[in-house]
């Protein structure tokens, strides 16, 4: 069932149209992000299923009611931001009660609920500390245990963890993945930290200059990329842009000094231009067995990563090939002439190449 849906939801801010006619559906108990690049209206978007902003035009619904323009506090809604929001003078249990105390629940029920929601974040034994006394991970914890206490059907979530170093960041993206599913409540996280949308979500919407380009699993999204945008948004890869031609159940496609060759049914078949997307991780350097694709190249930049080598090679053209290896053997130097292959099936073609405005 779902929980939020968008109707061609438009939003203005004086001539500038922010977001661009956007249709989503947010399951129940779903984790769902939007990702992209800064500017490109996620907060936006948030902010009006939040009920910070009216949508211009479209229609807004919460568990199947229209939410237009209903207010902030009469939404199934809460949110989280980057910036917390925290009481400075209140310890850790009155940060969390505050909304249940503003509702007038009785106490029992609150000392109740406060504790299960401590249990929830990890922070049990820390009631009675100041808040100004947790480290930041600590903080971002209450904050998020204030906006679940209210059982919120929605749990919005506004880059929540953009201020805190990166280990902190990985742990508490573990956390949140828990709290949620054993909340069953349903997340919808802004990022555009593209990693942690691809760790934390069950689906996500990549959305580019105010537009949704695809919404998917993050398998989907990274293996079938609708657009060229999605596919280099998404970690790295190499877009290959020409004419293809069909011979003997095979397809052809060239640009410039490389002309990759994959099934026929894996190019579209109207001849025109073709846009193929080839992950670094999918080209074999040196290959022991022949392989339908090879080119030979020069090792230009070396990038270690630890488990794995990222390598620019130049081919003949000039141009750069991304090629990601296992760092099983040391990394090859810059300058090492290699050859280059991947199988037919290593390059997939790319839906849409524009996006229609
Ligand atoms: P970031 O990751 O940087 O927060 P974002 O994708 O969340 O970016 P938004 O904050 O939604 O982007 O902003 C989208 C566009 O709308 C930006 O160009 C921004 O300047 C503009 N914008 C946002 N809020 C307002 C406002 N209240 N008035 C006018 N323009 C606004």
């Amino acid at each position: 069932m779902a929980d939020v849906v968008l109707k061609a939801v438009e939003k203005v801010f004086g001539s500038e149209r922010v977001v661009k006619s956007i249709d989503l559906s947010v399951n129940q108990g779903e984790f769902f992000s939007l990702l992209g690049p800064s500017g490109c209206g996620k907060t936006t978007t948030l902010r009006m299923i939040a009920g910070l902003e009216t949508p211009t035009s479209g229609d807004l619904l919460i568990r199947g009611e229209r939410m237009n323009d209903v207010p902030i506090n009469r939404r199934p809604t809460n949110l989280v931001f980057q910036k917390l929001a925290l009481f400075p003078h209140l310890d850790v249990f009155d940060n969390i009660a505050f909304g249940l105390k503003l509702k007038g629940l009785p106490r029992p029920e609150i000392a109740r609920r406060v504790d299960d929601m401590l249990d929830v974040v990890s922070l049990a034994g820390f009631e009675r500390r100041r808040v100004t006394e947790l480290s930041g991970g600590q903080q971002q914890r209450v904050a998020i245990a204030r906006a679940l206490v209210n059982a919120p059907a929605v749990l919005l979530l506004d880059e929540p963890l953009g201020a805190l170093d990166l280990k902190l960041q990985l742990r508490l993206q573990r956390e949140l993945k828990r709290i949620q599913r054993s909340t069953g409540t349903t997340f919808i996280y802004v990022t555009h930290n593209q990693a942690e949308a691809l760790t934390l979500s069950d689906r996500l919407a990549v959305m580019n200059e105010g537009r949704v380009e695809q919404i998917g699993s993050p398998a989907d999204m990274y293996l079938h990329s609708a657009t060229s945008f999605v596919a280099s948004f998404i970690g790295r890869t190499n877009l290959i842009a020409g004419e293809a031609t069909f011979a003997g159940g095979e397809a052809r496609v060239t640009d410039g000094a490389l002309s990759v060759v994959l099934d026929d049914a894996d190019a579209p078949a109207d001849n025109g231009r073709t846009v193929l997307s080839l992950r670094p991780e999918r080209i074999v350097i040196a290959p022991k067995t022949p392989m339908a694709n090879g080119i030979d190249a020069t090792v230009a930049e070396v990038e270690f990563l630890g488990a794995t080598v990222l390598y620019r090679m130049r081919i003949a053209d000039g141009r750069i090939l991304f090629v990601q290896a296992l760092a099983d053997t040391p990394p090859l130097a810059e300058g090492t002439a290699v050859r280059l292959g991947w199988g037919k099936d290593a390059a997939v073609s790319i839906r849409s190449t524009t996006v229609a405005e």
